[in-house]
C-alpha cells in the first residue's frame, strides 16, 4: 500500500499557529496569480502513520546492513560508519560549488590528496575525481584514448579489445566513444588467450580493456606481456579498477603497464552502494596523457590550492563542478584511517576469505575454473540442472528464505548456469561458515524435492517476478484514481 492509499481526508501531521493563517501572515501577501488554484493532492496521514509506513519499507529492503551480501562483481562489504560522520561534518555539507576558492580551501586539500594518494595506489601520475560510476570513468578513459589518436594524428585507430569475460559496461563504454569492439575469446584457464590478443592486434586498435584480476576472480599472470604486447603495436592498456579490492597495496596497474584506469570508489573505498546512490569512478592516467584529463584539476602553489584549467587538450567537463564530493570524503577518510598497511591488510582479508568460501563451497558445487582466486569466484551450476533438474536461479530464489542475499547469477557469460561470490573482508568466518552451510541445505533439499527450490521464495514481500517485464516495462510512479 501506497502513502496515498492510505490517505485519511481532513488527517494532519502537522500544527501550524493561527496567526499563519491570519490576514496580517506573509502567506498573505504572496500575489493572487502566483497562488495555486487548486489544492495539491498530497496524502492527509498522522505522523504515526507516516512513521510506521517508512519503517515498514525499510523493513523490507535487504541490504549489508541487514546481512551477508555476496553479490559477485559487486564489492557489497560493509563500510565504516565514521567516514559517513566525516562527510557530513557541516564545513563540508555546507559548502557551495560556487564558493571563491580561498574559502574552500580545505575542501580542495581533500581533494588534491585524494588525487595524489590514488595516484600512489595505482601506480599513475594524475587523477581526475570528476566522474560518477564506473561506467561514467570508462567512458571518461575511452574518450582520452579517442583524443590522444586524434592528436597523434592515428585516425585509423578505430577498434577496442575486450575480452568475452568482461563487465557489460567496457564494450558499452568503448562503443559510446565511437569505437567499435572487437571480443576476444579467454582461454580453457579463463585467462587472457594470448594467440587471440595477437590474432586481434593490428594498427586499427586504439586499446585494449582488461580488468585485473579478472571477472572470474582470476589473476592475468601474462598481464607485462600484454602491456608489451600493446605497446608495441601503439595501442594503449586501459585497466578497468572496479576489482581494485584484490590487490592494493600489493601490486599496482601502474606498473603492470596500464595507461588509464578508473576506480570504482563506491566498491573499494567506503561508500555504500546499490540502488542507484551516488557513486564516483575517478580517472587516473599516465603522465603522457594528463593534459587530456577533463579539467579541471585541483593543484597546488605557493598561494595555496587552486582549480587548475590549464589542460589544453583536455576532452572537456564529464560532470558538472568536481565530482560526488560527498563520496570522495569517505574516500579520502577510509584511505587516511587504514593507511598502507590497513589497506594491504584489507585486500589480504578479501582473498583469504574468497578463498576459503570456495574451498568450502567446490565440495558441493564444482568451480568453473581451476586454481586459487582473488576476491571472488564463480561456481559452475550447471550440475544442479544435471543432477536435480533445478537451475541457479532456483538456488538463489531459495537463499532469499534463509535470510541471506544471493550471489551474482549467470554472469560472466562465458559460464553456463554462474554463481559468482564475493565474500569481501568484512564478513567473519562464522558468517561464511553459515552461507556453506545453507547452500549444503538447499542442495538437500533440491535433491529430496526440488520443488522446493522451483517455487521459492516463500517468505518475501513478493514471490517470483517476472523478470524480463520487469526490467523492460517497470512501473515506476503510482498514479491516484480520479
Ligand atoms: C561494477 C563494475 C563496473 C561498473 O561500475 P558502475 O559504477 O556500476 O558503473 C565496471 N567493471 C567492473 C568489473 C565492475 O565490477
Amino acid at each position: 500500500m501506497t502513502i496515498f492509499e492510505k490517505s485519511v481526508s481532513g488527517r494532519k501531521g502537522y500544527s501550524l499557529p493561527d496567526e499563519a493563517l491570519h490576514d496580517s501572515s506573509p502567506l498573505s501577501k504572496i500575489p493572487e496569480h502566483l497562488l495555486r488554484k487548486k489544492a495539491v493532492e498530497l496524502p492527509e496521514n498522522s505522523e504515526v502513520d507516516i512513521v510506521r509506513h517508512y519503517t515498514e519499507l525499510s523493513r523490507k529492503n535487504y541490504s549489508v546492513d541487514n546481512g551477508f551480501y555476496p553479490l559477485g562483481s559487486c564489492t557489497m562489504k560493509y563500510n565504516p560508519r565514521l567516514n559517513e560522520e566525516m562527510a557530513s561534518l557541516e564545513g563540508f555539507s555546507y559548502l557551495h560549488p560556487y564558493q571563491p576558492t580561498e574559502s574552500i580551501q580545505g575542501a580542495l586539500e581533500v581533494m588534491y590528496e585524494l588525487q595524489r594518494m590514488l595516484a600512489e595506489i595505482t601506480g599513475m601520475d594524475a587523477f581526475t575525481l570528476q566522474p560518477a560510476a564506473g561506467a561514467h570513468g570508462e567512458l571518461t578513459g575511452m574518450l582520452i584514448v579517442r583524443k590522444y589518436f586524434e592528436l597523434m594524428g592515428e585516425d585509423q585507430r578505430k577498434k577496442v579489445i575486450v575480452p568475452d569475460s568482461a563487465h557489460g559496461t567496457n564494450p558499452a563504454s568503448a562503443k559510446m566513444a565511437g569505437f567499435d569492439v572487437v571480443e576476444i575469446a579467454s582461454n580453457p584457464s579463463g585467462l587472457i588467450d594470448l594467440g587471440n590478443l595477437k590474432a586481434a592486434l593490428d594498427e586499427t586498435v586504439a586499446a585494449i580493456m582488461l580488468t585485473n584480476p579478472n571477472t572470474l576472480g582470476l589473476f592475468e599472470k601474462d598481464i607485462l606481456e600484454i602491456s608489451k604486447l600493446a605497446h608495441d603495436n601503439g595501442t594503449l592498456l586501459y585497466y578497468d579498477g572496479a576489482n581494485l579490492n584484490a590487490i592494493m597495496g600489493h601490486v599496482r596497474p601502474g606498473d603492470m603497464g596500464f595507461d588509464i584506469v578508473h576506480l570504482n570508489l563506491h566498491k573499494t573505498f567506503s561508500t555504500p552502494h546499490g540502488m542507484g546512490g551516488p557513486g564516483s569512478g575517478p580517472v587516473g592516467v599516465k603522465e603522457k596523457l594528463k593534459g587530456l584529463l577533463p579539467a579541471p584539476l585541483v593543484a597546488l602553489n605557493d598561494d595555496g590550492y587552486y582549480l587548475d584549467y590549464d589542460l589544453p587538450d583536455s576532452i572537456g567537463k564529464v560532470r558538472s563542478f568536481y565530482g560526488n564530493f560527498g563520496v570522495l570524503l569517505k574516500a579520502y577518510a577510509y584511505i587516511r584511517m587504514l593507511g598502507k598497511n590497513g589497506l594491504k591488510f584489507a585486500s589480504e582479508m578479501a582473498v583469504l576469505n574468497a578463498n576459503y568460501l570456495r574451498v568450502k563451497l567446490s565440495k558441493l558445487i564444482p568451480p568453473s575454473h581451476p586454481g586459487i582466486c582473488k576476491h571472488e569466484f564463480v561456481l559452475d551450476g550447471s550440475v544442479l540442472v544435471k543432477e536435480f533438474g533445478v537451475k541457479t536461479l532456483d538456488l538463489a530464489k531459495r537463499l532469499l528464505d534463509y535470510g541471506l542475499h544471493p550471489p551474482t547469477i549467470y554472469f560472466p557469460l562465458i559460464v553456463h548456469e554462474a554463481l559468482m561470490i564475493e565474500p569481501t573482508e568484512t564478513e567473519s568466518k562464522d558468517n561464511l561458515d553459515r552461507f556453506a552451510e545453507v547452500i549444503e541445505k538447499i542442495l538437500e533439499e533440491a535433491r529430496d524435492n526440488p520443488e522446493t527450490l522451483k517455487n521459492a521464495p516463500y517468505s518475501t514481500p513478493v514471490r517470483r517476478l517476472n523478470e524480463t517485464m520487469a526490467s523492460r516495462k517497470p512501473i515506476m510512479r503510482w498514479k491516484a484514481e480520479k
